[in-house]
Protein backbone atom coordinates (compact mmCIF):
# COMPACT_ATOMS: atom_id res chain seq x y z
CA UNK A 1 0.00 0.00 0.00
CA UNK A 2 1.18 3.46 -0.75
CA UNK A 3 1.64 6.21 1.81
CA UNK A 4 -0.16 5.35 4.77
CA UNK A 5 0.18 7.36 7.48
CA UNK A 6 0.57 5.86 11.12
CA UNK A 7 -3.32 7.11 11.96
CA UNK A 8 -4.21 5.00 9.25
CA UNK A 9 -1.50 1.86 9.69
CA UNK A 10 -3.04 2.18 13.76
CA UNK A 11 -6.65 2.17 12.54
CA UNK A 12 -6.00 -0.93 10.82
CA UNK A 13 -4.34 -2.71 13.55
CA UNK A 14 -6.99 -1.49 15.78
CA UNK A 15 -9.55 -3.09 12.79
CA UNK A 16 -7.67 -6.49 12.65
CA UNK A 17 -7.84 -6.38 16.66
CA UNK A 18 -11.51 -6.32 16.30
CA UNK A 19 -11.72 -8.90 13.90
CA UNK A 20 -9.94 -11.05 16.00
CA UNK A 21 -12.47 -10.27 18.95
CA UNK A 22 -15.49 -10.66 16.96
CA UNK A 23 -14.22 -14.02 15.74
CA UNK A 24 -13.63 -15.49 19.33
CA UNK A 25 -9.94 -15.60 18.11
CA UNK A 26 -6.79 -14.75 20.15
CA UNK A 27 -5.50 -11.55 20.06
CA UNK A 28 -1.48 -12.21 20.58
CA UNK A 29 1.52 -9.82 19.99
CA UNK A 30 2.86 -11.82 17.06
CA UNK A 31 -0.43 -11.34 15.01
CA UNK A 32 -0.49 -7.42 16.31
CA UNK A 33 3.15 -7.26 14.88
CA UNK A 34 2.61 -9.28 11.82
CA UNK A 35 -0.10 -6.69 11.18
CA UNK A 36 1.71 -4.11 11.50
CA UNK A 37 3.99 -4.81 9.26
CA UNK A 38 1.71 -5.76 6.28
CA UNK A 39 0.28 -2.17 7.28
CA UNK A 40 3.42 -0.41 7.06
CA UNK A 41 5.20 -2.28 4.21
CA UNK A 42 5.18 -0.47 0.61
CA UNK A 43 6.94 -2.91 -0.90
CA UNK A 44 4.22 -5.79 -1.15
CA UNK A 45 6.25 -8.25 1.10
CA UNK A 46 6.17 -11.92 0.89
CA UNK A 47 5.55 -14.50 3.82
CA UNK A 48 9.64 -14.75 4.22
CA UNK A 49 9.96 -10.81 4.27
CA UNK A 50 8.03 -10.53 6.71
CA UNK A 51 9.67 -13.13 9.03
CA UNK A 52 12.45 -11.94 8.55
CA UNK A 53 11.35 -8.35 9.04
CA UNK A 54 10.12 -10.05 12.67
CA UNK A 55 13.48 -11.49 13.30
CA UNK A 56 15.14 -8.12 12.85
CA UNK A 57 12.83 -7.01 15.27
CA UNK A 58 13.57 -10.07 17.94
CA UNK A 59 10.66 -11.82 17.30
CA UNK A 60 11.29 -15.22 15.72
CA UNK A 61 7.68 -16.59 14.73
CA UNK A 62 7.32 -19.60 13.21
CA UNK A 63 6.18 -19.93 9.10
CA UNK A 64 2.86 -21.85 10.34
CA UNK A 65 2.06 -18.54 12.05
CA UNK A 66 2.67 -15.94 9.85
CA UNK A 67 0.88 -17.76 6.91
CA UNK A 68 -1.91 -18.42 9.40
CA UNK A 69 -2.46 -14.48 10.63
CA UNK A 70 -2.11 -13.46 6.74
CA UNK A 71 -5.08 -16.29 6.21
CA UNK A 72 -6.43 -13.96 9.07
CA UNK A 73 -6.08 -10.65 7.59
CA UNK A 74 -6.79 -11.77 4.29
CA UNK A 75 -10.44 -13.00 5.79
CA UNK A 76 -10.93 -9.60 7.60
CA UNK A 77 -10.29 -8.00 4.34
CA UNK A 78 -7.62 -5.54 5.89
CA UNK A 79 -5.08 -7.37 3.34
CA UNK A 80 -5.13 -8.92 -0.19
CA UNK A 81 -2.43 -11.22 -1.96
CA UNK A 82 -0.86 -11.16 -4.90
CA UNK A 83 0.93 -13.10 -7.65
CA UNK A 84 2.88 -11.53 -9.55
CA UNK A 85 4.57 -15.01 -10.87
CA UNK A 86 7.71 -15.02 -8.47
CA UNK A 87 6.21 -18.15 -7.21
CA UNK A 88 5.28 -16.53 -4.06
CA UNK A 89 2.34 -14.32 -2.68
CA UNK A 90 3.22 -11.08 -1.59
CA UNK A 91 0.37 -9.15 0.49
CA UNK A 92 -0.52 -5.54 1.05
CA UNK A 93 -3.25 -3.35 2.97
CA UNK A 94 -6.43 -3.30 1.06
CA UNK A 95 -6.70 0.23 -0.23
CA UNK A 96 -9.19 2.00 1.86
CA UNK A 97 -11.10 4.43 -0.73
CA UNK A 98 -13.34 2.82 -3.14
CA UNK A 99 -12.53 3.01 -6.94
CA UNK A 100 -9.22 5.16 -6.57
CA UNK A 101 -6.96 1.95 -6.88
CA UNK A 102 -3.72 1.48 -8.06
CA UNK A 103 -2.17 -1.02 -10.47
CA UNK A 104 1.30 -2.72 -10.45
CA UNK A 105 4.12 -2.38 -12.67
CA UNK A 106 6.28 -5.73 -11.68
CA UNK A 107 9.88 -6.22 -12.94
CA UNK A 108 10.49 -9.55 -14.26
CA UNK A 109 13.91 -9.84 -13.45
CA UNK A 110 13.87 -8.41 -10.13
CA UNK A 111 10.72 -8.72 -8.67
CA UNK A 112 10.53 -5.14 -7.75
CA UNK A 113 7.19 -3.59 -7.51
CA UNK A 114 6.02 0.24 -8.64
CA UNK A 115 2.67 1.40 -7.88
CA UNK A 116 0.88 3.73 -10.08
CA UNK A 117 -2.39 5.51 -10.22
CA UNK A 118 -3.78 6.79 -13.79
CA UNK A 119 -7.47 8.98 -13.84
CA UNK A 120 -7.73 8.43 -17.33
CA UNK A 121 -7.20 4.50 -17.42
CA UNK A 122 -9.32 4.62 -14.06
CA UNK A 123 -12.03 6.18 -16.71
CA UNK A 124 -11.63 3.90 -19.28
CA UNK A 125 -12.31 0.83 -17.75
CA UNK A 126 -15.63 1.42 -17.07
CA UNK A 127 -16.26 2.38 -20.54
CA UNK A 128 -15.04 -0.74 -21.95
CA UNK A 129 -17.01 -2.84 -19.64
CA UNK A 130 -19.92 -0.84 -20.64
CA UNK A 131 -19.17 -1.41 -24.52
CA UNK A 132 -19.49 -5.15 -23.80
CA UNK A 133 -22.60 -4.93 -21.82
CA UNK A 134 -20.83 -5.20 -18.23
CA UNK A 135 -20.93 -3.45 -15.25
CA UNK A 136 -17.55 -3.02 -13.94
CA UNK A 137 -17.44 -3.27 -10.06
CA UNK A 138 -13.50 -3.29 -9.72
CA UNK A 139 -10.12 -3.78 -11.62
CA UNK A 140 -7.18 -4.68 -10.54
CA UNK A 141 -3.81 -3.59 -13.52
CA UNK A 142 -0.63 -5.46 -13.70
CA UNK A 143 2.06 -4.42 -15.84
CA UNK A 144 4.83 -6.77 -16.19
CA UNK A 145 8.47 -5.58 -17.92
CA UNK A 146 12.02 -4.72 -16.93
CA UNK A 147 12.37 -1.71 -14.36
CA UNK A 148 14.24 0.98 -14.78
CA UNK A 149 17.33 -0.63 -12.58
CA UNK A 150 17.85 -3.78 -14.58
CA UNK A 151 17.58 -1.69 -17.93
CA UNK A 152 20.07 0.28 -16.97
CA UNK A 153 22.08 -2.60 -15.95
CA UNK A 154 21.57 -4.29 -19.46
CA UNK A 155 22.84 -0.98 -21.21
CA UNK A 156 26.02 -1.06 -19.25
CA UNK A 157 27.11 -4.45 -19.78
ZN1 LIG B 1 0.20 -2.31 -4.34
ZN1 LIG C 1 14.25 -5.07 -12.24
Amino acid sequence: MARSSLRERADLVDRFRHYLQDHRLPRTRQRDRIAEIVFASEAHPSAADIQRTLAEGDDHVGTATVYRTLELLIASGLVRAHDFGDGFKRYEATPMQQGGDHGHLICVRCGTVVEFTNDRLERMLPIISDEHAFVHQRHHVEIYGLCSACRKHDLEL
